[in-house]
């Protein structure tokens, strides 16, 4: 017989808490969060949620109030421990507004284990709000069921980093003006993915990047991809190629 679709939803609400959870804690929800389980999902005493803390894995919860301001919860059990994480960081420029948060999100959802904006001699975005982009990955994290987050730095220089680069950590260049297929880059172990601005890398840059024995240019084929595209298809390869996809 044909069903209408079910609700509740089949999988728990999620939501993820700056706190580590155990067995038999109780804790109250504020804020949006409480906002979003009485008036959006509108869960009820004894309704059940998931919570994960980027700590201790993904717990079940049962509610036990539901008011305006605070929704107070009390764990039952873990469901998962925290996922093992490909280590793959992402290296991206800041770019603009609704862009970088898209990039964010999408980055987390595909799974890298930790975004660090990189300052490039053509980047045009000064301020970057990391209190933004860590709310647009913990959103994609709650909906694509993480129980990791990503981590998120402070933007550094790309001199800087290009210094302190770490001796075992692969350094794909995403490389405008071409490289290596990603097949001939991407090999299991610590990597990172280097992402340019709108304008792309000066020569300068491009030479000192690859003066490192880490790096590696590699191409995202014949088209100049906006940096948001390089992301995903980037990243999505490497997943592929080294990551966990395969
Ligand atoms: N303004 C530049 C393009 C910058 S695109 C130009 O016209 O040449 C932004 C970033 O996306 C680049 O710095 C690079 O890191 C990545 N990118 C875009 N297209 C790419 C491709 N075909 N191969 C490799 N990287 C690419």
């Amino acid at each position: 017989m044909a069903q209408t679709p079910a609700w509740p939803p089949a999988s728990l609400t999620r939501l993820f808490v700056d706190q580590p959870l155990s067995q038999g804690m109780a804790l109250t929800i504020d804020g949006g969060q409480a906002h979003y389980l009485g008036a959006v999902m509108r869960l009820k005493a004894g309704d059940q949620i998931a919570l994960f803390d980027d700590r201790t894995g993904e717990w079940r919860a049962g509610i036990e109030q539901v008011g305006k301001r605070a929704v107070a919860v009390r764990i039952v059990e873990r469901m998962r421990e925290r996922e093992a994480v490909p280590d793959l960081w992402l290296l991206a420029a800041p770019i603009k507004k609704g862009r970088i948060d898209w990039m964010a999100e999408k980055a987390c959802e595909l799974g890298v284990a930790r975004l660090q904006p990189v300052i490039t001699q053509r980047t045009i975005v000064d301020r970057l709000n990391l209190d933004r982009l860590r709310a647009h990955m913990i959103e994609a994290a709650e909906q694509c069921e993480r129980t990791a987050l990503p981590m998120l730095d402070e933007p550094v220089k790309l001199a800087q980093l290009l210094k302190a680069w770490p001796e075992d950590r692969a350094l794909i260049f995403a490389d405008e003006e071409g490289g290596v297929p990603m097949a001939a880059a991407a090999k299991p172990g610590p990597a990172a993915i280097l992402i340019g601005p709108e304008g792309g890398f000066t020569d300068g840059e491009r030479a000192a990047i690859k003066a490192l024995p880490q790096a590696t240019g590699v191409s995202l084929g014949p088209r100049i991809l906006r940096a948001d595209t390089a992301m995903a298809a980037a990243v999505s390869l490497w997943m592929g190629l080294a990551g966990d996809w395969r």
